[in-house]
């Protein structure tokens, strides 16, 4: 059987085979310490998981408007209005099953051939596959370990040109763990004005900053008529499972994207809507109790990595993730990441899983007990001292 040629474009996120293949180790019977994936460790928190369960008791299982149920939409503007201290109206918010569709659905919606998209690399793999699977050409914007892993704007501004339709930002930043200076974020939001371009900014991080607040490139003049924020409930709330996800959108954007909803999923669960209004409007305690146990797991990785030979690792800012250089090791990303699994049990990823510019780095989650994450650093001296 023959696939569409297209199916040749599209890429994977690695982060699932890497955990497939690290749950085959567990199951012969290896001690795993998983340090792969992306997602909190936490329980949802038991108020979200209460009102879930009332609302299907409420008969919240059928089917709800493919742009999300109005009273969850004006929750969401509600908040995102306070947030960014702006009127944000419930039309422009979009809310689809986790915040991974808003890239789907964007690039969809905006991206044909001849489009060059610029996106982070090292970044979130899923940018790249799919502005290739839309026909857009991707262009890598670095990410610079001597910037604090931020891009170097000189270097943006000549890959910009008459063909730039798209900028991906994505502060807190998914390897790296890096936050864009604000500066730059206006920096890039003039490059996209002059060149008239859309930016969407990834922003599922926000909640996770460890010395700084969030900062949006949509605070700069215009902004909101040219970008659409993805957010949602995965990571602030540990409810990855759930698939609540939103963008907000500019008003030219809200029906293409809502006949996409329609054409592939339909909906968002219903009542895992009426869950995230819980979750929205209830005491963000469990938020802050989670960023700051984070952030002393970051502190405890990423001291414990830079005692260890061969490894040298900035301190991440935001996220939940730490980016070392391994080049000292000698040995090649994705050498170190089959090593480690196969000879301390530890999984976690190359840094090319994130694209070419991640060579020379792996990306560890320190969303894991600080129990795991000393017995990892144990493991990993033995591993490199050896
Ligand atoms: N954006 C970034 C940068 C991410 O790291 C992730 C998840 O890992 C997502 C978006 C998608 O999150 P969701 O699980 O809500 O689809």
């Amino acid at each position: 059987m023959r696939l569409a040629a297209r199916m040749s474009l599209l890429g994977t996120e690695t982060a699932f085979e890497a955990l497939a293949r690290a749950k085959a180790l567990e199951a012969e019977g290896r001690d795993i310490i998983f340090l792969g994936i992306g997602e909190p460790d936490f329980d949802t928190p038991s108020h979200i998981v209460d009102s879930a369960k009332v609302a299907l008791d409420s008969g919240y299982t059928h089917y709800v408007p493919s742009a999300g149920i109005m009273e969850v939409r004006k929750a969401i503007a509600l908040d995102a209005s306070r947030r960014y201290d702006r009127d944000i109206s419930p039309e422009n918010i979009i809310i689809t099953p986790g915040g991974k569709p808003i890239m789907f659905f964007t690039i969809l919606s905006l991206i044909e051939e001849g489009d060059e998209v610029l996106y982070p690399n090292p970044g979130f793999p899923i940018y790249e596959s799919m502005i290739r699977f839309a026909g857009g050409t991707p262009v890598p914007m670095q990410l610079h370990e001597r910037l604090g892993y931020n891009p170097d704007l000189q270097e943006v501004e000549k890959q910009i040109n008459s063909r730039t339709k798209l900028i991906i930002v994505n502060s807190p930043n998914n390897p790296c763990g890096s936050v864009i200076p604000k500066a730059d974020l206006q920096k890039i939001s003039l490059l996209a004005k002059k060149a008239d371009a859309i930016v969407l900014a990834d922003e599922i991080y926000k909640d996770f900053y460890y010395d700084s607040t969030h900062a949006s490139i949509t605070e700069y003049s215009d902004m909101w008529e040219r970008t659409i924020v993805l957010d949602g409930l995965s990571k602030s709330y540990a409810m990855t499972g759930w698939r609540v996800g939103f963008g907000i959108f500019p008003d030219f954007l809200i029906e293409p994207v809502t006949r996409l909803v329609t054409n592939s999923v339909s909906c968002t669960s219903a009542f895992s809507q009426i869950a995230a209004v819980s979750a929205i409007e209830s005491s963000q305690h469990s938020v802050r109790e989670m960023v700051a146990e984070f952030k002393n797991r970051r502190n405890l990785l990423v001291n414990g990595l830079n005692n260890l030979p061969g490894i040298n690792c900035p301190m991440p800012e935001g996220a939940f993730y730490a980016f070392p250089n391994i080049s000292g090791t000698g040995y090649t990303s994705e050498e170190f990441e089959r090593e480690v699994l196969t000879q301390t049990g530890i999984s976690l990823l190359a840094g090319t899983s994130f694209g070419k510019f991640g060579e020379g780095y792996v990306r560890i989650s320190f969303a894991n007990s600080q129990e795991n994450i000393r017995n990892a650093l144990e493991r990993l001296k033995q591993f490199l001292v050896a």
